[in-house]
This record gives structure tokens, C-alpha cells and sequence, in this order.
């Protein structure tokens, strides 16, 4: 009864708006409700106005799923489920941090966002800002908040770090980065042991591994952004290469997000057409010193735009809202997520990007790449150049 009368009213995303884990993501898509009413399950779902819309949802809700009018209550846990509005929580307001969060408030997709930061001052004044544009795109409430308010958050989204100092070794700017997790880490479980620790702060590969040892949380729930941004890249230089648009270009960089990244051009297609017969097809180069480049620039775009801006955070904030949504909305989105490698090409217990279906659970499935020699060899040094700075840290967990 339920599912039918979902399936006869709810557009695919409004389904997954209500939060109804059961209904399928995939569920075709009928003729959608009445606007009045979906006017109320958006402005519901989006925690404004909240004692009366409750009201009027949960009123709308019980009719539609009782055929008896007297039987109009749904059970307790489900009633709380639905009346939820998401929330996410940011550590480390920085750069990344409050690009993310201002992304997120213009998607909607969330009626609660927290953001949390040693320098209060600076947080207060960023929450500040962020809120005078509520009134102008969507309802939600934003506060700067403290590690307690990561209770109930469905994603923590962690970009707290510190920049390389003067002389200072990449590995000692590992090792204070992972000091800080030790500390942020346990502080966020504490208060939160159900929803996902999606992190950004780098060396991202390392500190997601060290996330995952520090809250005990099992790898499904700990993501890394990983080469999200890497693979945006790499389709947007390939989409300007071929006159695509980058949506249409299937390829993805896999490994570590940093310098042993892979390119899997074995693999690489558009709309399903290999590269080679594509361009040969259509009269598009894609030589060998075409894709050299292609992948040069992708490699080092970080390093190219630090040394002309300071920093990177516009792509990467779009990068960690798609996997947010991907997750909130049960999308299932395959994305290059850092992750536990599940056993794959003879690795395991390092964390590396491979294309993941991301659901509402996190990691639902790591995508097994049939990879060429060469891309196994070079996915597998990238495993070992990941592993070394692992080792060199890994004691700050162990204490
Ligand atoms: P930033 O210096 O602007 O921000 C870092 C923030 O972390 C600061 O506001 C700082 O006060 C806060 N912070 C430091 N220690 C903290 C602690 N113990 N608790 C709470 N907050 C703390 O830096 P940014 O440009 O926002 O970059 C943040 C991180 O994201 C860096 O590690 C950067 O390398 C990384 N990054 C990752 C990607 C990616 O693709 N994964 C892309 C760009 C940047």
C-alpha cells in the first residue's frame, strides 16, 4: 500500500526527499502530485516553518498510507524519519570548507548546516555571511557550532588542516594534519557513531585512512574525496579537446590524489565509444602527446593554480556537494572516491580513489576496473607511494 501509493504520487527525487530508504531510487518516475502538496514536502523538508509544516505533513502522510481514516498514525520511528531534515556539519570553515558550505546552501539539499573551527572569530563572521543569504535561496538554518552539534548530522564533512610551513617536509605536514584528526576525530564520534565522515583535508588518501582508524566507523562510512577533482579535471580537458561537453565523457582517475595518480585511458569512452574509434570517427585528435598533456595538466592543476590564486576550493566544494547529494539522495552515482580497496589487483588496507556507488550507506560497491598492465602496475605504485607515508604516521593513531 505504501510503495503503491509513492509510486502514484512522487516524482523519484521527492521519494527520496521523504527519506523513505525502502522506496526505490530507481522507481519510475509517474505523474507528479499536486503542487500544493509538493510545496509542502519541500518546504518541510527543508526545516523552515517547521511546527505547522510538521503538522500539515504528517497529517498528508498519515491519510495517504492509512486506508482507514481513524488508523492515521504511522509508527514513532518513522514518523521521526520522515519529519528529520538533513543535516550536514563542516569541520575546518577554511577555503574548502565555507566554498562547501555556501554550495550546499544554494543546492537546498539540507534544512541544518553546522560548521565548526578553532578559529572562532572567523567562523562566526563566515556563518554570519552564509546566513544573509538564506532570505535570497533556500530555507535552512546555519550556526557556528561546536563538536555536540555533529549529533544527528547525516554527513560530517572534515576540511580542517594547516598550509606547508617555511622549510618544513611534506611528511611533517602529514604528521601535524594527522595530529589534528587524532584530536577532531574522536570528538565528532563522541557525539555521532551513525552518519558518514566524508573528508577533504590532504594528503586526503592518508587522512581518510587515519579517519577510518580513529572512529572505528567500518570503511563503507569513511570516504575521501579522493580524485573527484582529479577526474573533473581530466573530463573537463578531454570534453575541450573533443568539442564534448565533459557530462558525455566517460573516463576517471584512479589511485592516489596527488602525484602517482593513474589515468585510465583503457577505459575512457564517449557515450560508450572508446576514444580511439571516437576520434577517429569524428575527426578529433587525441594523440599520444595530446593525452600526455591532457594528463600533465590534470596532474598539476593544484600546483598551477596555487602558484597563481594560493589555493584551490571552487571545484573541490562542487566535488564534495555531488558526493554529499549522491549520498543523501540515495543516487547511487559512481564517483572516484577514496576508499578502502577491497582486495582489488592484490591491494588492501590502503585507501585509493576507484570509481564507488555512492547511496545513502556510503561506499554501497568499490567498481572493479578490468585496468591493462600498465594501469594495474601504475595503480599498484601509487598503493606503495601511499603506504610509505602511511607508515611514517601511522603511530599517532596506534598510541
Ligand atoms: P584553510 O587554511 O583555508 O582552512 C583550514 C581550516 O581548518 C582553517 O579555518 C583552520 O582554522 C581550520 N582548522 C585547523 N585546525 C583545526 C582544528 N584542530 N579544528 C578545527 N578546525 C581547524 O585551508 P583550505 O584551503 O580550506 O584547505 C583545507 C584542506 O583541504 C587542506 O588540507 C587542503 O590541502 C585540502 N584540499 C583538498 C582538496 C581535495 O581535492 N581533497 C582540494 C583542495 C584543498
Amino acid at each position: 500500500m505504501l510503495l503503491t501509493t509513492l509510486h502514484a504520487g512522487f516524482t523519484v527525487d521527492e521519494m527520496v526527499d521523504l527519506d523513505l530508504s525502502y522506496a526505490p531510487p530507481y522507481a519510475p518516475v509517474w505523474d507528479p502530485v499536486p503542487i500544493a502538496i509538493r510545496q509542502i514536502i519541500k518546504k518541510v523538508s527543508s526545516g523552515i516553518e517547521r511546527d505547522r509544516m510538521i503538522e500539515e505533513r504528517v497529517m498528508f502522510l498519515s491519510t495517504l498510507f492509512s486506508d482507514e481514516p481513524e488508523e492515521n498514525g504511522l509508527p514513532d520511528y518513522l514518523q521521526e524519519e520522515l519529519l528529520r531534515p538533513h543535516k550536514v556539519v563542516v569541520v575546518g570553515a577554511g577555503q574548502v570548507g565555507t566554498t562547501f558550505a555556501y554550495a550546499l546552501l544554494l543546492s537546498g539539499l539540507v534544512g541544518e548546516m553546522a560548521l565548526i573551527d578553532v578559529n572562532r572569530e572567523r567562523l562566526e563572521g563566515e556563518v554570519m555571511d552564509l546566513n544573509h543569504a538564506v532570505p535570497l535561496s533556500n530555507p535552512m538554518r546555519i550556526w557556528a557550532g561546536d563538536y555536540p552539534d555533529c549529533a544527528g548530522a547525516d554527513v560530517v564533512v572534515v576540511a580542517a588542516g594547516t598550509a606547508q610551513r617555511e622549510g618544513e617536509t611534506r611528511l611533517d605536514l602529514v604528521k601535524r594534519n594527522t595530529r589534528i584528526f587524532a584530536d577532531i576525530i574522536p570528538r565528532i564520534t563522541e557525539h555521532n557513531r551513525q552518519g558518514i565522515l566524508l573528508i577533504a583535508t590532504n594528503p586526503v588518501d592518508v587522512l581518510s585512512y587515519a579517519a577510518w582508524k580513529l572512529s572505528g566507523f567500518p570503511a563503507q562510512r569513511v570516504i575521501g574525496s579522493g580524485t573527484v577533482l582529479d577526474t573533473a579535471r581530466f573530463r573537463h580537458l578531454l570534453g575541450r579537446q573533443l568539442h564534448i561537453d565533459p557530462r558525455n565523457v566517460h573516463a576517471h582517475i584512479i589511485g592516489e590524489h596527488g602525484d602517482s595518480e593513474v589515468p585510465v585511458w583503457s577505459m575512457a569512452n564517449v557515450t560508450g565509444i572508446g576514444l580511439e574509434r571516437f576520434c577517429g570517427r569524428h575527426s578529433c585528435h587525441l594523440g599520444a602527446k595530446e593525452r600526455a598533456e591532457i594528463f600533465r595538466q590534470t596532474r598539476d592543476a593544484a600546483y598551477e593554480i596555487i602558484e597563481r590564486k594560493g589555493a584551490t576550493f571552487y571545484a573541490v566544494a562542487v566535488g564534495i556537494l555531488r558526493i554529499v547529494e549522491s549520498i543523501l539522495r540515495n543516487q547511487y552515482t559512481v564517483l572516484s572516491v577514496s576508499t578502502l580497496v577491497p582486495g582489488y589487483y592484490g591491494i588492501e588496507d590502503v585507501y585509493l580513489s576507484l570509481p564507488s556507488v555512492i547511496g545513502r550507506a556510503g561506499v554501497e560497491r568499490v567498481v572493479y576496473l578490468p585496468l591493462t598492465k600498465g594501469e594495474t602496475e601504475a595503480f599498484c605504485n601509487s598503493a606503495d607511494v601511499v603506504r610509505d607515508v602511511l607508515d611514517g604516521v601511522q603511530d599517532i593513531w596506534s598510541d
